[in-house]
């Protein structure tokens, strides 16, 4: 009888709760790291507890580099190569969202490796990674790539907005530092863009093709995590913006609601390493020609992409279904609760919202069929159905 055999990885060591922040400088030590470069965004070093933490890194000689934007670019990684050099760091802090996160692990590959950061590209790479690469260590900032918790860094070329993948074990964090306290601040349209992103990566991991039960029981919780709280997050980061003081339940309720969605943020990212689908092709696409926001994307595209694939996986519906609404009946009721959440956060519910002409999808349709992702879609993805499923999208 033939046999396959599986991989199942979940080797990152996770420090999740409220003040987990506070362990960093012990976690340096215990890394043996001594001078430190931290990686971040020009927003986040404006949040309240920013200067605390470099504060508590003064005798690691800590330095910050903050020229992080948008969509992670090759220059970007470039300039902190160049401030990790000038430093004369041994190890990063990276702190923040998604592109901070990638754009650490792109430094941290660079930072002994010749040549440009694309010659390591996973899958098309010219030279190999063969020198060491110095330790991170994570502290997520948002809840929704969960980049954190993955092995791999995405970074877009300044012209062409191409995203290219770079992978290796090693730029795995060490230790994440998953601090719910970190996202208070985290204003309601960046919650809920970086939220759908995390459902994306729960729904298209358990959908995806392959064998991995571990993966799937994670991402079903992860979907369970994302139905208690996405929308509490939301709701609780515009009550704060409207001016509202919390009382103690009130902050007690929202730290709780963060803390649910950061995990289920990291869930999604280690659920997908099983694999994602035809939201991502869609998305990255619509990042690379519109440079639109990657979590934006995908909730955007997420109900038409799963009405093309319901009818392949019914039973995988259902059971996602029954997840955010017990006693589901049919997988229909999955797509109809993602298409009240999304409306219900904000999620604009057209393509249009984004400037995109329904009679110009040939760009997007070029780099969608090119992208890495739906090959493991349940359903097979043709040319002709990513025209469909982006006409659908408005
Ligand atoms: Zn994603």
């Amino acid at each position: 009888m033939a046999s396959t055999v599986y991989t199942y990885n979940f080797p990152t060591r996770i420090r999740f709760g409220p003040g987990a922040r506070h362990e960093l400088a012990a976690e340096l030590t215990a890394l043996g790291i001594q001078r430190v470069l931290i990686v971040t965004d020009k927003d986040v070093a404006q949040l309240p507890w920013f200067p605390e933490l470099e504060t508590s890194l003064t005798s690691f000689g800590a330095a910050t580099f903050k020229g992080v934007w948008g969509n992670p670019v090759v220059s970007q990684v470039k300039a902190g190569v160049e401030a990790w050099k000038a430093h004369g760091a041994d190890g990063i802090v990276a702190v923040g969202g998604g592109a901070p996160m990638d754009v650490a692990k792109a430094i941290a590959l660079m930072a002994h490796h010749p040549g440009h950061l694309f010659d390591y590209e996973d899958g098309h790479s010219i030279r190999p990674i063969d020198q060491p690469i110095p330790p991170i260590v994570a502290l997520p900032t948002t809840a929704g790539t969960g980049s954190e918790v993955g092995r791999s860094t995405v970074i877009s070329d300044d012209d062409t907005h191409a995203k290219k993948i770079m992978f290796d074990p090693q730029l795995l964090p060490r230790v994440v530092l998953a601090d719910p306290e970190l996202l208070l601040g985290l204003p309601a349209k960046i919650t809920a863009a970086t939220g759908m992103d995390a459902l994306t990566h729960l729904i298209e991991a358990f959908l995806a093709k392959g064998f991995n039960p571990l993966c799937d029981g994670i991402a079903l919780e992860g979907i369970h995590l994302v139905a208690e709280n996405l929308k509490a997050c939301v709701d609780f980061a515009q009550r704060l913006r409207a001016g509202e003081v919390f009382d103690e339940a009130t902050a007690a309720a929202h730290l709780a609601a963060r803390g649910g969605m950061l995990n289920a943020s990291m869930m999604g990212a280690i659920a997908f390493q099983k694999g994602l689908g035809v939201t991502h092709s869609c998305a990255h696409a619509l990042s690379t020609v519109y440079d639109t926001h990657h979590g934006l994307a995908n909730g955007i595209m997420l109900p038409a992409a799963m009405r093309f694939n319901l009818a392949a996986a019914p039973e995988q519906f259902l059971r996602m279904a029954r997840v955010v609404k017990p006693g589901a009946t049919n997988g229909q009721e999955l797509v109809d609760w993602i298409v009240g959440l999304s409306e219900s956060i904000g999620i604009p519910t057209s393509l249009g919202a984004l400037g995109v002409d329904p009679d110009a999808l040939d760009p997007l349709v070029a780099v969608a069929i090119q992208d890495g992702c739906h090959p493991l879609n349940p359903r097979a993805v043709t040319e002709t159905d990513f025209y469909a499923i982006y006409q659908d999208a408005f």
